[in-house]
């Protein structure tokens, strides 16, 4: 799907051109980044890529908080892939896996539950229900970095059931508590990144 070198050269230039058509895992600190990344590059041999945030996610990585992947442009290499999962992307982004289940998304595409997740994890290298999951997270992230909404507001606006949901993925990814986050970064992460 990727190609190892194109990527690295990607990195090692931090070209602007490639962000968010692919990120960079580092494997030694279980961090993923995108193409820019101010943070030292790590060395060839740490490193992976993989095609989506959710791919990395569902690998266990963990975003940076310096290039911030939920900030990244959506990419374009979705162009040559499948209306199918196109559609499917667009309807989880609008909330299909937040209260609904698999099945009903995968009916609403005209198309089997197995088939759909075979699709997924050829095309974005992940499940829908990591896609859905990493998609909620990015949301609220981006809503904590740029809005002064209150928690269950962030909460409610991401999809989370329950500030509760909130709370515990942002600690599994980011490890603090959404509020830790925001006292130490403020409303607007802008100004220090
Ligand atoms: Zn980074």
């Amino acid at each position: 799907m990727l190609d190892f070198d194109i990527c690295d050269k990607a990195r090692l230039d931090r070209d602007p051109l490639y962000d968010g058509s692919f990120f960079v895992a580092v494997i030694t600190s279980k961090i993923y980044c995108r193409t820019i990344c101010p943070v030292r590059q790590p060395l060839r041999k740490n490193v992976t890529y993989y095609p989506t945030a959710s791919a990395a996610e569902a690998d266990g990585y963990r975003p940076c908080l310096r290039c911030r992947p939920e900030a990244a442009p959506d990419s374009h290499a979705w162009n040559g892939t499948l209306t199918t999962v196109k559609r499917a992307l667009r309807l989880i982004d609008e909330g299909a896996l937040d209260s609904g289940n698999i099945q009903a998304l995968a009916e609403r595409l005209g198309i089997g539950s197995r088939h759909l997740s075979r699709l997924f994890n050829k095309h974005i290298g992940a499940s829908p229900i990591q896609v859905a999951r990493t998609k909620r997270l990015q949301k609220a992230k981006r809503l904590l970095d740029n809005s002064e909404l209150k928690m269950s507001n962030i909460a409610f606006k991401a999809g989370y059931g329950s500030i509760r949901q909130f709370n515990d993925s942002f600690l599994e990814k980011y490890r603090q508590s959404p509020s830790q986050y925001r006292k130490k970064y403020g409303n607007n992460n802008q100004k220090k990144a």
